[in-house]
């Protein structure tokens, strides 16, 4: 069955034993409400029910009553009208004598009888025939009573007793009621008539203010049901008939009811003992209830306004219920809100606790969570003799791929490293990454240095692996691995970090996927890092850096078309250092775009020089990086300098590398074209090791490629690296760029390209980068015959 509260309203925060709490809570309110609603009604009901129940059975008690006491009244009555009736032997038994005796002496003491009786007014004595023997006064009604007395003469068996005769009033009073008897002489035998005159009224007039009610009436009715007279509040009355009254009260003698037929009416009735005669009392039932009608209407109001109060209170009641429903169930929706607020916080702040442990991007741990669970495994192992090894892996060139394929690819790239390692590792080490491509492992419980090469050259090879369809690519990364042993290696995390990271910029340094273990002499390498970011700044003002140059020779003449500039630093104390070790600490600390001014500047000088010395004229290339190309100054001070040292646009040249160009195409583009506009030539340096096409290329205003030393160095023996090489060449062609071949160190390489068709080189194989003094030498020859 379905609970009629709505369950499902109950707020989800609510669970379990809490959630049936707050579903009884409502029904407890909704059931109060109904609890009272339903008492108030049973009390009304009952109310009610005894009410109405008492009532009536006082109805009942009014009715007995008046029954009883118009029983009674009945019963002094007929017997009151027995007795007078009874006064009337006297009389037949005068009449009787009056047959026999002297007359004159029965009629006095008739006549005595009668001045002394208030009931019986006339004496009459009648013969057979009708013929009047005698009367105590006299009447002219008298002949009417001859039907009557020939009916008690009547030759049939069954001669009343006792007749009635005409009721006209012509006895006098209306209620006067002629009583006829029959007068027998000693045999019995019937010999007359006496006629008594009964003076009803005085009989009934004693019943008079007896109090029967308005409607009350007394009837005095004849045996058969002749209604001879009728008594009532207002009056006596006789000699009605046919009347409804009367019927109904002949009607109630016959059957002996005690309600009349019409229901409306109380009645009596009571034949006389020894008399034809009958009495029927009728009262309307409304008039016996007359004075208890308006007790029950009083009982009724103040029970109905007892209802009324009953149900109010009710109301009342169930309203203060409602209201407190009402506040008790914004309690619980403020509560709710409440615990889904905590709960939203809850939940805010385990995200932001996974957040704040977690690499977004991968799901593995972030450098916190390293930290701290690198430092607790440290810690408790502290006193074991196994081996932990913190290992620091970056993927060579993914800056590159990234600012190519785009950062969606570079995020699939590194999903999938990830992926890889989390598979390849065990559920013991610690796997993160700490930003970019930077991934650091904490690889624990291990026996040997050998065991953690071991996994290093798995991990090296397994990151190695092509991966397929990164949002269309394929794309192969290789890692450069630096590994530091605790505790050889260091005592805390940060140092094993720190020499790991090392490590691993020596793996990058000697070829791409390697791995190298930390050595003490490497941190030589971090002190000189720190060295020149220190001196960096105040180089530049101390003259200390220095052009080396490096000849491009045209291949179909071996003719020296242009030289490279390449910055090298005098450093007082270490020595010459070349760019690899300072160019990428510069572009790190923001030094480039001033070293870059100085390079340009720098060449315009030298290039002024050799013109006032009578050098033959040659281009100078000079490389210009990422950060350079987002100077908007960069266009104005090659103006400039060229400017001031009076050499024309085509006197320079500018490199810039592919992944230079990529990491601002637009603003990359935009200053290319300002460059190419002031009719300066530009070449695009270590073509093949990024991701740009030729296609993209072309869009740019580029009129040289220099095909990266890479693909040079290996040419002779990699299939794959000449063809890469031969079809550069033939598209850059095509697309009208001349191409350089950087590296050249070998003649096979020199034969081969030349075959290909590559327009010039550079190279050992015919000069290092040499100084200013040492490249105007070769200048001057012109040309650079191969051995
Ligand atoms: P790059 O522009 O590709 O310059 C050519 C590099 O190849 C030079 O290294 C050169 O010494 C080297 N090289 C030339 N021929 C051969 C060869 O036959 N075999 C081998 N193994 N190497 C050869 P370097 O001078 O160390 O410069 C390295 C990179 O530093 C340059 O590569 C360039 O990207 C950057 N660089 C040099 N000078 C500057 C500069 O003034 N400004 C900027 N932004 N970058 C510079
Ligand atoms: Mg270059
Ligand atoms: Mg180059």
């Amino acid at each position: 069955m379905k609970h009629p509260f709505n369950f499902d309203a109950i707020p989800m925060i609510f669970t379990g034993s809490k959630r049936l709490a707050v579903a009884k809570a409502f029904d407890t309110w909704i059931g109060m409400q109904a609890g009272t609603l339903l008492i108030a009604c049973l009390l009304i009901a009952a109310t009610w029910f005894s009410t109405l129940n008492r009532l009536e059975r006082e109805e009942q008690l009014v009715i007995d009553h008046a029954q009883a006491s118009q029983r009674t009244l009945n019963i002094i009555i007929s017997e009151n009208l027995e007795q007078v009736l009874n006064r009337s032997q006297i009389y037949r038994i005068a009449a009787s004598q009056w047959f026999e005796e002297d007359r004159s002496q029965v009629e006095t003491r008739i006549a005595g009888m009668l001045a002394s009786d208030a009931v019986f007014t006339r004496v009459a004595l009648f013969d057979a025939r009708g013929g009047i023997l005698y009367a105590s006064s006299p009447s002219a009604q008298d002949g009417s009573i001859k039907p009557a007395i020939g009916m008690m003469f009547a030759a049939h068996d069954s001669k009343p007793e006792l007749s009635v005769g005409p009721l006209s009033g012509a006895f006098g009073e209306s209620w006067h009621v002629p009583l006829l008897f029959p007068v027998a002489d000693r045999s019995g035998t019937r010999v007359g008539v006496l006629m008594l005159l009964l003076d009803l009224g005085y009989v009934l007039r004693l019943y008079q203010n007896i109090d029967i009610g308005k409607t009350g009436a007394i009837h005095v009715l004849m045996e058969n049901g002749r209604e001879i007279a009728r008594a009532r509040r207002g009056g006596l009355e006789l000699n009605k008939r046919n009347d409804a009254a009367g019927e109904s009260a002949a009607l109630a003698l016959k059957t002996g009811a005690l309600i009349a037929n019409d229901g409306k009416h109380l009645v009596s009735t009571r034949k006389l003992e020894h008399h034809p005669f009958a009495i029927v009392i009728r009262q309307e039932v409304a008039d016996v209830l007359h004075n208890y009608n308006a007790i029950k209407k009083k009982h009724l109001i103040t029970v109905a306004f007892l209802t009324l109060i009953v149900l109010g209170s009710a109301v009342w009641i169930t309203f203060i219920l409602h209201r407190q429903q009402k506040a008790f169930n914004s309690l619980a929706a403020s509560e709710e809100e409440k615990r889904t607020l905590i709960q939203r916080l809850e939940e805010e702040k385990q995200r932001a606790l996974a957040l704040a442990s977690q690499d977004h991007l991968t799901g593995l741990a972030n450098r916190r969570m390293f930290m701290e669970l690198a430092t607790s495994h440290l810690f408790h192992n502290k006193r074991s003799r196994l081996h932990s090894a913190l290992l620091f892996i970056d993927l060579d060139r993914f800056k590159a791929i990234n600012d190519t394929l785009g950062h969606h690819v570079g995020d699939l790239l590194l999903q999938t490293v990830a992926t890889r390692l989390r598979v390849l590792l065990r559920e013991s080490d610690v796997i993160s990454r700490f930003g970019g491509d930077e991934f650091v492992l904490l690889l624990t419980s291990l026996e040997s240095e050998e065991a953690i090469s071991g996994i290093a050259q798995r991990i090296v090879d397994c990151i190695s692996e092509r991966c397929h369809d990164l949002a269309g690519h394929d794309i192969q990364v290789f890692p450069s691995i630096g590994i530091a042993i605790s505790p050889r290696d260091g005592q805390d995390v940060d140092q094993l970090i720190h020499h790991a990271d090392l490590a691993m910029y020596q793996s990058k340094q000697s070829r791409s996927g390697s791995f190298t273990f930390f050595d003490a002499s490497l941190n030589v390498r971090n002190v000189l890092q720190f060295e020149l970011e220190q001196r960096f700044g105040r180089a530049i003002q101390e003259h200390e850096f220095v052009l080396h140059f490096q000849p491009k020779v045209e291949l179909s003449t071996y003719r020296i078309v242009g030289l490279e500039a390449l910055v090298r630093w005098h450093h007082p104390e270490h020595g010459l250092i070349y760019p690899g070790d300072f160019i990428p600490l510069a572009e790190n600390t923001g030094h480039i775009v001033e070293l870059g001014n100085w390079v340009i500047e720098a060449a315009c000088r030298q290039l002024a020089e050799w013109k006032k010395r009578g050098v033959p004229p040659t281009r100078v290339a000079v490389n210009v990086s990422a950060r350079q190309l987002r100077d908007d100054a960069l266009v104005a001070h090659i103006r400039d300098c060229l400017h001031r040292y009076e050499l024309r646009a085509d006197a320079i040249e500018i490199e810039v590398t592919e992944s230079s160009l990529m990491e601002s195409i637009d603003v990359a583009g935009d200053i290319l074209n300002q460059i190419a506009g002031a009719g300066i030539k530009v070449a695009l340096d270590d073509f093949g090791n990024g991701f740009s096409s030729l296609g993209y290329i072309k869009t740019l205003p580029i009129d040289t490629l220099k095909i990266d030393r890479a693909f040079i160095a290996d040419i002779r023996n990699s299939h794959d690296d000449a063809v890469i090489v031969d079809s550069t060449i033939a598209l850059a062609h095509n697309l009208g760029m001349r191409v350089v071949a950087e590296g050249i160190e070998t003649k096979d390489q020199l034969v081969h390209l030349k075959t290909a068709g590559c327009d010039e080189v550079q190279g050992y194989y015919f000069s290092r980068p040499v100084t200013a003094d040492q490249i105007q030498e070769l200048l001057i020859k012109k040309t650079l015959i191969p051995r």
